[in-house]
């Protein structure tokens, strides 16, 4: 038995703080951990802002549903979904993935949560546990499935390591360059059929 495990962000969705600061033409939210490598730091002074622009939880949500995922995206998914079992693992949080979740029918996704207060300003985060992803497939693995894994970006690669088989989809070049071992793909078609080679290569792995 197989699991997909996929990114979220980059692979299905756009990266939501970099959409959500464009939508609301507030540049301060561009900054990432590579402006802020301090994960806690960058979170704080994100919910900050959020909070000085009065941006709420429901205001948040209906400026992410407008985002919606990337072209393709739903098609290959229920497609996909029909022959594996598929888990999503991202370093996102529900509450902003929820509207985005909608549009690409339910499917199930292993994330953080944030806390809002009664007036549905966020006030903080929980991270779930460290280092998720490849937790997640390391347990899947110790349940006897077959895992191949897909990601865009540093946080995937531990996670691809970790997997029978790893694919980068989207991947910016400095990740290409230091991580040679993995297939790169670059559109929808390319990655099912790297998942359904690396399928067929794993499939009589014990
Ligand atoms: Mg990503």
């Amino acid at each position: 038995m197989q699991i997909v495990c996929l990114d979220m962000e980059g692979v299905l969705v756009p990266e939501i703080w970099i959409a959500f600061a464009e939508r609301t033409g507030i540049p301060e939210l561009r900054r990432t951990t590579r402006d802020e490598p301090d994960y806690d730091k960058l979170m704080k002074y994100r919910l900050n802002i959020l909070r000085e622009h009065k941006l709420g939880l429901p205001d948040i949500q209906k400026v992410i549903a407008g985002m919606g995922p990337m072209e393709g995206c739903v098609e290959f998914l229920d497609s996909l979904r029909r022959e594996y079992q598929v888990v999503i693992l991202s370093d996102t949080f529900y509450e902003f993935a929820k509207p985005l979740m909608e549009q690409m029918n339910q499917p199930t996704l292993f994330c953080h949560r944030l806390e809002a207060d009664a007036d549905g300003m966020l006030v903080n985060y929980h991270l779930r546990m460290p280092d998720q992803k490849r937790h997640a497939v390391e347990a899947f693995k110790s349940l006897n499935f077959k895992v191949i894994a897909a990601g865009d970006s540093y946080n995937d690669t531990a996670m691809l390591g970790a997997a029978h088989a790893g694919i980068l989809m989207h991947p910016p070049e400095n990740v290409v360059r230091e991580f040679p071992q993995y297939p790169v793909v670059r559109d929808y078609a390319s990655l099912r059929a790297e998942i359904d080679k690396a399928a067929a290569r794993i499939k009589d792995w014990n």
